[in-house]
């Protein structure tokens, strides 16, 4: 019997070892540097964006990038991004919303952890005496709870592409999606345009280049990163849950094994969208949807002031 038992705690410091390596640093490939020409952009000079943070979660590093400090505890962000452009305002993701403990409450207990309420986007804008009826719809990175919880007070248009459209159907963790974007009004849209820095196709959403969606699928099916090209110049890259901290892109450190088994459709996909990313960072800004940090270039919307919400 004490054989039994000696084998039985021999596989469990294997299994231990094993959880624990996949923890430690192993950046992955470096990919070779853009050194194309970047795609052509005419964004209109009334063109502006603002960040909405709505709250953060809490999370530590290790669990959120390979190499990162057990005790280096992190605030996840729940951040809405306004891109304000003539021929309509878009939102990229929606925050927290009115209802978003019942949304933490609907998740398995180890997930849930401690967290931090903020104004949610509709009362941010109504703040700042937004015009609703410029909003022409509510991009989300990704159908996740965090990301789309703030959808049910956002009267718009929620935009989906047919991969996440398949993904919401049928996740167990698009359940809060199913919810509140019952209410809502969707706007399906495909990748219809050419190849852009490496993803194999976009949506250029205006028409100008200043707005380009492009599929970067294995977190969630149809998970995108949304380019945004401004009058000033700057490229940003929003790029959803491809990495929840920057230094997925900065160390090129992917989630922890364990992590990717429970957040990941595909992590291979997941990989490969970072590697395009990586390789054009030096270009733009690149914001993971939950670095706290990463939004800092960009003004946030409640503390803008003499500058008029509502271009004409
Ligand atoms: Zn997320």
């Amino acid at each position: 019997m004490i054989y039994v038992w000696t084998g039985v705690a021999l596989l469990g410091v294997a299994a231990s070892l094993i959880a624990i390596r996949s923890f430690r640093p192993a950046p992955f490939a470096a990919p070779t540097p853009w050194t194309g020409p970047l795609p052509d952009a005419s964004p209109p000079s009334e063109m502006a964006i603002y960040q909405l943070p709505t709250g953060t979660y809490e999370n530590r590093a290790f669990l959120a990038y390979r190499g990162g400090g057990f005790s280096d505890v992190r605030q996840f962000a729940a951040t809405a991004v306004l891109v304000q452009h003539p021929a309509g305002d878009l939102l990229i993701d929606a925050g927290f919303g009115a209802n978003v403990e019942a949304h933490i409450a609907a998740m398995p207990s180890y997930r849930r952890t401690p967290h931090e309420l903020g104004s949610t986007v509709r009362d941010q804008l109504r703040a700042k005496d937004y015009d609703m009826a410029r909003l022409k719809g509510v991009v989300i990175t990704h159908a996740h709870w965090d990301h789309v919880s703030g959808l049910d007070e956002l009267d718009a248009p929620v935009w989906l592409n047919p991969a996440e459209g398949r993904y919401v159907e049928r996740a167990k963790d698009g359940g809060v999606f199913r919810e509140v974007a019952s209410q809502r009004q969707i706007h399906h849209y495909t990748f219809d345009g050419p190849p852009y820095l490496g993803f194999p196709s976009s949506h250029d959403v205006h028409g100008d280049g200043s707005v380009v969606i492009v599929e970067a699928g294995g977190h969630t099916d149809g998970s995108v990163v949304v380019f945004v090209n401004l009058p000033d110049g700057r490229r940003f890259a929003f790029i959803g849950d491809l990495t929840w901290q920057i230094e997925g892109v900065t160390h090129r450190a992917e989630r922890p094994k364990m992590l990717q088994m429970l957040a990941d459709v595909n992590p291979k996909q997941v990989r490969e969208g970072l590697q395009r990313i990586v390789a054009v960072a030096d270009h733009m800004h690149v914001v993971p949807a939950h670095d706290v940090h990463a939004y800092d270039p960009i003004p946030k919307w409640m503390s803008v002031s003499g500058t008029r919400p509502n271009p004409s």
